[in-house]
């Protein structure tokens, strides 16, 4: 039995945490982790995501129609519960949508205007995101956020049906780095802190992996290793 990191959850001696750099953009981040990302991880950035920015939170789950926090959170809106502090937070979904909101919608700016913008991130492979997304119908009341520019992964781990598939770390950067240019975010948050950090552990997962390989073939061709 490995043990863990209970920050960054990963095995003990894979511990990323103090390459974590804390930025704070001045929003506010809600991820709600699918269990297989929270508990199974390999090379989940959601974590570690969260460790870096000052405020987040992360809720484990996959259907959070019900979930007390969740809605605790977004409460003050139409039709939601009438606890917790809806007048803090003005709540957004990235999440694709036809009439997702980008950073630099004015309407984003006007609607938000006076809260500080409470980010819910789905964290998740596309598959199952899809899936929470379809069963949480909480979340269909609130307004969606996308990205205002097309990415591309710095680096695929798992494998995902489409290119364009971001990991969460990668997610969240760029969108801070599109609310720094809308004004919505802290100019002085350093995003670059998580692209940096996402390099790290692509860097640390790939060496990690060439072990693995070197291993398994001394295991198959233990005479190419053999001392001369
Ligand atoms: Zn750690």
């Amino acid at each position: 039995m490995f043990k863990r990191c209970y920050s960054c959850f990963r095995p003990k001696q894979h511990c990323l945490c103090p390459e974590v750099t804390v930025i704070d953009p001045g929003v506010s981040f809600l991820f709600l982790m699918h269990p297989k990302e929270a508990y199974q991880q390999k090379t989940g950035t959601g974590r570690l995501c969260a460790l870096s920015l000052v405020e987040s939170e992360i809720l484990v789950g996959i259907d959070f129609t019900t979930n007390v926090r969740l809605l605790e959170l977004t409460s003050g809106r139409e039709g939601s519960t009438p606890y917790g502090d809806g007048t803090k937070y003005y709540p957004v979904v990235l999440f694709p949508s036809q009439q997702a909101f980008t950073a630099a919608d004015p309407r984003l700016r006007n609607a938000s205007a006076g809260k500080k913008l409470l980010i819910i991130v789905i964290d998740a492979t596309w598959f199952f995101a899809k899936k929470m997304w379809k069963l949480s119908r909480s979340l269909h009341d609130l307004p969606c956020l996308s990205f205002e520019n097309d990415y591309r992964s710095r680096f695929i781990f798992k494998k995902q049906p489409a290119p364009e598939y971001l990991s969460t770390m990668e997610s969240v950067g760029y969108l801070i780095r599109e609310l720094k240019a809308a004004g919505l975010a802290e100019p002085g948050a350093d995003e670059s802190a998580l692209f940096r950090l996402f390099d790290t552990m692509v860097r640390f997962q790939l060496s990690c992996e060439q072990t693995r390989n070197e291993e398994q073939a001394r295991d198959l061709h233990p005479e190419l290793f053999k001392r001369q």
